[in-house]
């Protein structure tokens, strides 16, 4: 059970922020914003743009009493974890904290990416967990989506990756998770695609039109009813294309969502009220788009 702060909806005025570089592109405020303003907490959140060579300090100035916490993002999310006083036993498991909590000038750190991604997977799956799930890629995303299947129950979770090495890391890393590791290649996908539940694509293609981590035809392996999820957030080709072929698809903005739930909760001691922060998410990527 995650131990919570007292209540911050008295006091203040209270800061947050986002710890990465770049920066400027996330959606955190406008998730985190909304949500503070809906509870009446004197908190605002921010955009801590942080080189590398600057992270100890930024850590450091966490502990300020006005500071609730902060979230962290790319490339920070391993090298925070020498620089607060405690993490979380799934975020050491997980090897990334993406969430730092103030406790009265001690840092707390948490993974809830993790959580993130077992609500998205509970919600397009319902109760049921599937009994083969593949996943594709294997860096800091891919763990915290092994952590959250195995936390559902999935009884065999393949990763495959272009450098099967850094998979065999990772499963190395996670056991005793139910991980099988593989190099993502043509014979993989004609073997294993055919008895696959659930495909996620935790690699970072997708972004930009025309960028899938595998060829499309290839999704007709996958057998009816199986559903496919990637962790960008926007419709994908790959999604676009399981979609046209009647497959169910989840995108990763849920699971950004989630994870904000959590980590809002954490720093300010209350439900986060997530449908605010659904619909505030939404907004802030379509207007992304235009
Ligand atoms: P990493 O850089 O740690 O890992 C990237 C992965 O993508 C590796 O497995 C890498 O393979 C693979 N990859 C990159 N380029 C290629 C390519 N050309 N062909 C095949 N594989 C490739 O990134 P993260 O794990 O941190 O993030 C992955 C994605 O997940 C990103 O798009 C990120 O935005 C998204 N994400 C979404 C979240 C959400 O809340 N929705 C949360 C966290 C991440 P290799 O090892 O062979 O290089």
């Amino acid at each position: 059970m995650t131990q919570l702060p007292p209540r911050r909806s008295e006091g203040g005025p209270f800061r947050l922020g986002v710890i990465g570089d770049p920066v400027a592109h996330s959606l955190s405020p406008a998730l985190h914003q909304p949500a503070l303003d809906q509870l009446g907490i004197a908190a605002v959140y921010e955009r801590w743009h942080t080189k590398a060579a600057d992270l100890a300090s930024r850590v450091e100035s966490v502990r300020d009493p006005e500071i609730l916490g902060a979230s962290v993002t790319v490339p920070h999310k391993i090298a925070v974890m020498s620089l607060i006083d405690e993490v979380s036993p799934v975020a050491r498991r997980a090897g990334a904290v993406n969430t730092i909590v103030n406790r009265r000038g001690a840092l707390f750190g948490d993974n809830t990416d993790i959580y993130g991604f077992g609500v998205t997977v509970s919600d397009v799956l319902g109760e049921r967990a599937p009994q083969v799930a593949v996943v594709l890629g294997a860096g800091g995303a891919a763990r915290a989506v092994v952590l959250a299947l195995e936390a559902a129950g999935v009884a065999e979770i393949i990763v495959a990756n272009r450098d099967d090495e850094r998979a065999r890391q990772l499963a190395q890393d996670l056991h005793p998770a139910p991980v099988r590791a593989m190099r993502l290649d043509e014979e993989f996908l004609m073997r294993e695609l055919p008895r696959t539940e659930l495909l996620v694509n935790a690699t970072s293609l997708g972004w930009h039109p025309g960028e899938t981590p595998i060829a499309l035809p290839r999704l007709d392996l996958l057998p009816a009813g199986a559903v496919v999820a990637d962790l960008t957030y926007r419709d994908t080709d790959l999604l676009l294309a399981a979609q046209a072929r009647g497959l169910k698809t989840t995108d990763g903005l849920p699971m950004l969502v989630h994870q904000g739930v959590r980590a809002f909760e954490m720093w300010t001691g209350s439900p986060a009220p997530v449908e605010t922060m659904l619909a505030a998410a939404s907004a802030a990527r379509a207007n992304a788009r235009t």
